[in-house]
């Protein structure tokens, strides 16, 4: 049995997780993390706050992150989809402790970063913008894709979240045109976030990427390569947090016999079959 400790449990994608390992017999939340004071951790456990609080319960324990570093024993393994200090905390902590750790969130910057590569030598971290299998494909796809579109064609990426979502444009996005352009010989100068006003004419090479925020999106990119009268579209549509879930429990299982380093999603064998 697979034991989790979910940091940012009370999130959309911290219920997605323990939906996902609830239909899974060898893997449970064993442990739920959110910040002080967010009701919806008590609703998730199965003990009261004052309980939880005085001795921690044998099962279902919740905390905020101050406690993570004495619940970790009750843990295999980090699951972190919370934010930028819950990720960093999370970091310290699983590196204090020897415990492995697997993060989604996004929008990080230099400094957590640094705190996640320092983590890894110590602990096996798997880190991705995106934990859908779907997407990863789409990734391998992009490289065939890349290797048969002509240079000259120009390439445009969209997308879609839900209205809530802080960080602008996705991590996804990001790596997609990161990728795109690391294939074509290109670097972040070339990307061209939004278009406002008198830009003139499109510099060849460059990589447009554009946020939409709206509804209850979950995740949704389009590439968008355009040629003189023919374009191609790939798409990769999320309908639902379980496939981000369900990646990010491959990845915890990913990390618990990996040795100390900082691993992707690529790291991971997925079975084609
Ligand atoms: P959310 O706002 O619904 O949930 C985040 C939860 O984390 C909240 O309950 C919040 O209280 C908690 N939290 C925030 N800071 C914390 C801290 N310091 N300590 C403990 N808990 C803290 O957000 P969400 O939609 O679940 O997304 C969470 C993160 O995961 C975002 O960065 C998002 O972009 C990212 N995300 C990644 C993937 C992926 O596949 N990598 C998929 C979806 C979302």
């Amino acid at each position: 049995m697979i034991s989790l400790v979910v940091v940012g449990a009370a999130g959309r994608m911290g219920r997605a997780i323990e939906e996902a390992a609830a239909t899974l017999d060898d893997v449970r939340v064993r442990v739920r993390i959110d910040r002080t004071g967010t009701v919806a951790v008590s609703a998730a456990k199965s003990v009261g706050a004052g309980g939880a609080r005085a001795g921690y319960a044998s099962s279902g324990i919740d905390g905020t992150v101050e406690d993570l570093g004495r619940v970790l024993e009750a843990g295999d393994v980090v699951v972190d989809f919370s934010g930028p200090e819950g990720a960093c905390r999370a970091a310290e902590a699983c590196a204090a402790r020897g415990v492995p750790l697997v993060t989604g969130t996004t929008g990080l910057g230099v400094r957590e970063n640094e705190v996640l590569a320092a983590a890894a030598r110590r602990v096996a971290v798997l880190r991705a913008a995106n934990f859908s299998l779907g997407v990863l494909a789409l990734r391998k796809i992009l490289g065939t894709a890349l290797a048969w579109i002509p240079k000259q064609w120009d390439i445009e990426i969209v997308e879609r979240h839900h209205r809530h979502k802080a960080d602008s444009p996705s991590g996804t996005a990001l790596l997609l045109a990161r990728e795109a352009l690391q294939r074509r010989g290109g670097s972040d100068s070339d990307l061209c976030f939004g278009r406002n006003g008198h830009v003139g004419e499109r510099p060849s090479g460059e990589i447009g990427v554009h946020a939409v925020r709206g509804g209850s999106w979950v995740g949704d990119h389009t590439m968008l390569f355009a040629g003189a009268g023919e374009w191609i579209e790939l798409r990769h549509v999320a309908q639902d947090r379980g496939a981000f879930a369900r990646g990010a429990i491959e990845a915890a299982r990913f990390v618990l016999s990996a040795a100390p380093g900082l691993y992707t999603l690529d790291d991971l064998q997925v079975p084609s079959s």
